[in-house]
């Protein structure tokens, strides 16, 4: 073996080092700016708690499929509250018919929701997230129907129901 073969995998070997080191400080920079909630779970915890599909919306930001969700046929009086740690967030008052196979709603509860800018699939939207554990519900879109405007398009996965 020769000098500059040496030299080339010592290099490939440098460069794959800091490029893990990079990814891992970008990881925990993150982490540390991340939000602070009320509730804090690690990750087993969640998973062991909510079960597959509840875990992968509210943790993983996941989507469940349009159609799939017993709520959204679901008209009584009553509050919709996280999964995650049963923070109520939406009143039925608030609820319509959207016509997309997620449950809709014109406005959260006043405090149940936080915010924030979510760019990815190429699309600018305003994610939205319980303000007790920052379990991701869904999106939020200016498309809604009168008095807000709003279309909060939920994960109905990620709640359960209390009848009134
Ligand atoms: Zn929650």
């Amino acid at each position: 073996m020769n000098n500059a073969v040496n030299r080339r995998r010592f290099l490939a070997a440098a460069g794959g080092g800091f490029l893990a080191t990079t990814l891992l400080a970008c990881g925990s920079r993150t982490a540390d700016a991340a939000e602070r909630f009320p509730v804090t779970r690690t990750d087993a915890q969640w998973r062991a708690q909510l079960g597959p599909a509840a875990y992968d919306v509210l943790r993983q930001e996941g989507t469940e499929r349009p159609y799939s969700s017993p709520l959204n046929g679901e008209h009584r009086a009553g509050t919709f509250a996280c999964k995650g740690c049963t923070q109520s967030l939406f009143s039925s008052k608030t609820k319509f018919e959207s016509g997309t196979g997620w449950p809709s709603f014109t406005a959260p509860l006043p405090g149940a929701v936080g915010y924030h800018r979510d760019s990815t699939l190429g699309m600018a939207r305003t994610e939205v997230h319980c303000s007790r554990c920052g379990g991701h519900l869904g999106h939020v879109f200016d498309d809604g129907p009168r008095p807000t405007g709003k279309r909060f398009c939920m994960n109905g996965v990620a709640m359960t129901f209390r009848p009134a």
